[in-house]
């Protein structure tokens, strides 16, 4: 029998809560304890203040199952969605935290005896890595999982180091790898071919053991541990497949997305999959973050929102999805996940209505970029588009640099960002010369206004104080 995301869930808080661990709920997606801070991107960020050494708590150990996005800001997985099997932008880590309790030897104990006897899987399949320096780890790794050498890998980069910033805690981290077998590309971590499906790292596991300070990194008389799993890859695991979206938390929106798309496809992708994953993956982030109170704005968390909203959009074009496409997967996710997270459903009407008018704003100007950027192809020079020829585009036709920039990427061409800003100084600097305003173009769109006039009165304003930012442009500029 086939254990589901929410056996899986359930099965990791229960069993790190008969160790002693305190269950805590996942906080939002917006962090209200970090202001730097755009998303909640792991499961420790709420409890940074503890492993800071800023707070107590009643309790020395947790475990969570924590919403994270991954979009935007240090930590930004967006433009490697839909080419992966193993990336989201959003999705729940799971995680149990040691606040000066146990260490090392019992963080490793409790992940191997969670994944190879909780969940039975096979030993010859787990791989794990430990920083250079870090032969405690290495030792443990083989007194506990009984280990040879070839099995732990040993990582210079920073990559298996952590730190919180500058300063405050940091330590080097153990990562355990899954082997989805040699069908599936990708090499061992620490090889050129690593980025790949075939090694997928589960779980992380950070040990917090030194303080980092201007002077050096001291060590912590009282160290810390914190790891993250992701739920999607171990689902994955435990239900044969090697892809994420393959999952019972995902396969239903991609197989509907294809449903809803019978006139697809325009564009060839490498695999039939990845404008799908896109789009489940970008409804699902879209509408956990309008659940969790962000709306579509053109600043801060709001712009990120609406890239992943229009990122989604341009892969729907790509394949024919009809204008309603996002708004009609919605009601999939949401009812699927609304008995875990509540919100959602609250929030269901708010996020229809947002995909549609979203899609509805974009449409236009996506076509005509698409259009555009089409027409103007044979100017590209070794996988670079001229920056002169952006600028056009912008100045004459009023389509976003981002915009373009995101279209050729799909096909890995890049802007020349330089000359484009060159063109735009330029131009700036003689509309006011001429006294003719430093906005340079502007590009209004009536109808909208119109329709969101109506809609502002139609509702009560609460309900959309997101959308205020509407009478700006569509794109930062
Ligand atoms: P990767 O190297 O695969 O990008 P990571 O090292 O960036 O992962 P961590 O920051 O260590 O990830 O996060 C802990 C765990 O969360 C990972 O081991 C992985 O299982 C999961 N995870 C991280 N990023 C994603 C993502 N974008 N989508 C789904 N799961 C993720
Ligand atoms: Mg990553
Ligand atoms: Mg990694
Ligand atoms: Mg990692």
């Amino acid at each position: 029998c086939i254990m589901k995301i929410v056996d899986i869930r359930s099965a990791f808080l229960d069993s790190f809560q008969s160790l002693g661990h305190q269950i805590v709920p996942s906080s939002g997606l917006v962090p209200d304890n970090d202001p730097t801070l755009l998303f909640t991107t792991a499961g420790m960020v709420q409890f940074k203040d503890i492993l800071m050494g800023k707070e107590k708590r009643s309790y020395s150990t947790a475990v969570t199952c924590q919403k994270c996005v991954r979009a935007g800001g240090k930590h930004n997985d967006l433009e490697q969605v839909g080419y992966t099997a193993r990336h989201h932008t959003f999705f729940e880590m799971l995680g149990n935290f040691s606040f000066s309790d146990y260490f090392k030897e019992h963080a490793i104990e409790y992940a191997w005896s969670f994944l190879t006897k909780h969940l039975k899987i096979p030993k010859e399949k787990l791989y794990v890595t430990v920083y250079h320096t870090d032969t405690q780890s290495a030792q443990l790794w083989k007194k506990i999982a009984n280990f040879s050498d070839s099995r732990i890998l040993f990582i210079k980069s920073q990559d298996n180091f952590w730190a919180m910033g500058d300063t405050g805690p940091c330590g080097p981290c153990s990562e355990i790898f899954f082997d989805h077998g040699s069908h599936i590309s990708g090499g061992l971590p620490g090889t050129a071919q690593q980025d790949g499906d075939r090694f997928v790292e589960l779980w992380n596991l950070v040990f917090m053991q030194f303080e980092r300070t201007l002077q050096g990194d001291i060590p912590l008389e009282r160290p810390c541990i914190d790891t993250g799993m992701g739920l999607e890859r171990i689902a994955a695991v435990m239900q044969g497949v090697h892809d994420n979206f393959h999952t019972d938390g995902l396969y239903h929106m991609i197989k509907t997305s294809k449903l809803l798309c019978p006139n697809a496809s325009s564009k060839a992708f490498s695999t039939e999959d990845i404008p799908h994953r896109v789009l489940a993956d970008h409804v699902r982030s879209a509408s956990f973050l309008m659940a969790d109170g962000v709306l579509p704005s053109n600043e801060g968390r709001g712009y990120v929102l609406r890239r992943i909203v229009r990122r989604a959009l341009r892969f729907g074009s790509y394949i024919n999805a009809p204008l309603d496409h996002l708004s009609e997967l919605a009601p999939y996710l949401i009812h699927d996940m609304e008995k875990t997270y509540p919100e959602l459903l609250r929030a269901e009407a708010l996020i229809k209505k947002t995909l549609l008018h979203e899609a509805e704003r974009f449409e236009h100007i996506l076509a005509k970029g698409m259009r555009l950027i089409q027409e103007s192809k044979s100017c590209i020079q070794e996988g670079v588009f001229p920056g002169e020829k952006a600028f056009q585009l912008y100045d004459t036709h009023g389509v976003p640099i981002d915009l373009i920039q995101d279209i050729l990427s799909d096909e890995g061409i890049t802007v020349d960002h330089e000359a484009f800003e060159v063109c735009l100084e330029t131009q700036k600097a003689s509309s006011r010369q001429y006294s003719l305003g430093s906005q340079g173009s502007v590009f209004r769109d009536e109808e909208t206004e119109n329709f969101w006039n109506s809609v502002t009165q139609a509702h009560h304003p609460s309900e959309f104080c997101g959308y205020h930012a509407l009478e700006h442009e569509d794109y930062i500029q």
